[in-house]
């Protein structure tokens, strides 16, 4: 692909496009289309079925967005689960939090891991710290397997096509409201709203219906379809909004602040239409 132009395409007249520099890897795994590659811009870059997954320039806005939210929203979590996320990047950020016990990473694919930590060891380089038990699984049969168990857990996985299409599922929120502890939390990436406000509305729907506080929040991601992002949380107990400002302690971050915490909840008129 040297000197290629590569596009992702979001519907047949958009797309989002970068140049290649090198190829660094490309396969076929059991369950997806994986590619690595050098970009000119955006540094190594990985991608399943053709879909930007993450990148070393903007990778940390995602990763410290899933994490750091329900993390700081919930008052001691000590046991974190997160599906998907084979990457690495969100486990990274969730050590930053010192009560965190323990952090079960859960991705179907283990190719996703193996690759990352070949060529994305900036994202992937926690997965191996003895906080963290990495599981190749199924995310939708771990969580049918499990009970009261978590604190918090974090839906990083892929769009709702392929291996990724029953994580978007009210059976999903059901049994992620059951492997939850009492007063957990989950946060799971909902994509973008200029082409998926359908699945973000149906999203909203259903966790409403599992969850007594449902929330949306956005972040900027450059190389995404469309630049804006969407993240719905599912809480038992606490609202990401009301959270005191005693509770947050300092962390390294380069995206997330105490103040973004509260304002990535403040949703331009044709997204907030979408949690209605
Ligand atoms: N940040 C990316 C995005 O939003 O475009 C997603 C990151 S990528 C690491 C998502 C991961 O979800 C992939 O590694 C994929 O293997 C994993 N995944 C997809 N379906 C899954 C499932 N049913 N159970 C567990 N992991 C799954």
């Amino acid at each position: 692909m040297s000197g290629l132009w590569y596009t992702e395409k979001q519907t047949e007249n958009f797309g989002i496009t970068m140049k290649i520099k090198r190829t660094l890897h490309t396969e076929q795994t059991d369950f997806q289309y994986l590619e690595m590659a050098e970009t000119e811009e955006w540094g190594n870059m990985l991608f399943l079925d053709g879909m930007v997954m993450t990148s070393q320039k903007d990778e940390f806005v995602y990763h410290e967005m899933v994490a750091h939210v329900p993390l700081f929203t919930h008052p001691n979590p000590e046991n974190v689960l997160v599906v998907g996320g084979g990457d690495g990047g969100v486990i990274r950020e969730v050590l930053k939090h010192p009560e965190v016990k323990k952090a079960t990473l859960v991705d179907i694919d283990g190719k996703v891991i193996e690759y990352s930590k070949k060529f994305l060891p900036e994202i992937a380089g926690e997965l191996d710290n003895e906080r963290v038990d990495v599981r190749v699984d199924d995310g939708f049969m771990h969580i049918a397997k499990s009970e009261n168990e978590y604190d918090v857990i974090m839906v990083d996985s892929t769009e709702p096509v392929g291996p990724a299409a029953n994580l978007f599922t009210k059976g999903f929120y059901a049994g992620i409201a059951k492997a939850l502890k009492e007063d957990g939390i989950f946060v799971a990436q909902t994509d973008n709203p200029w082409f998926k406000a359908d699945l973000i509305r149906e999203v909203q729907r259903d966790v409403k219906e599992i969850f007594p506080i449902t929330r949306l929040y956005t972040a900027n991601i450059p190389t995404y379809p469309s630049g804006m992002w969407t993240f719905t949380i599912g809480s038992k107990k606490y609202d990401p909004l009301e959270v005191s400002d005693e509770h947050f302690h300092d962390i390294e971050t380069k995206y997330y602040t105490k103040e973004l915490h509260k304002a990535a909840f403040v949703l331009p008129k044709f997204v907030k239409d979408l949690t209605e």
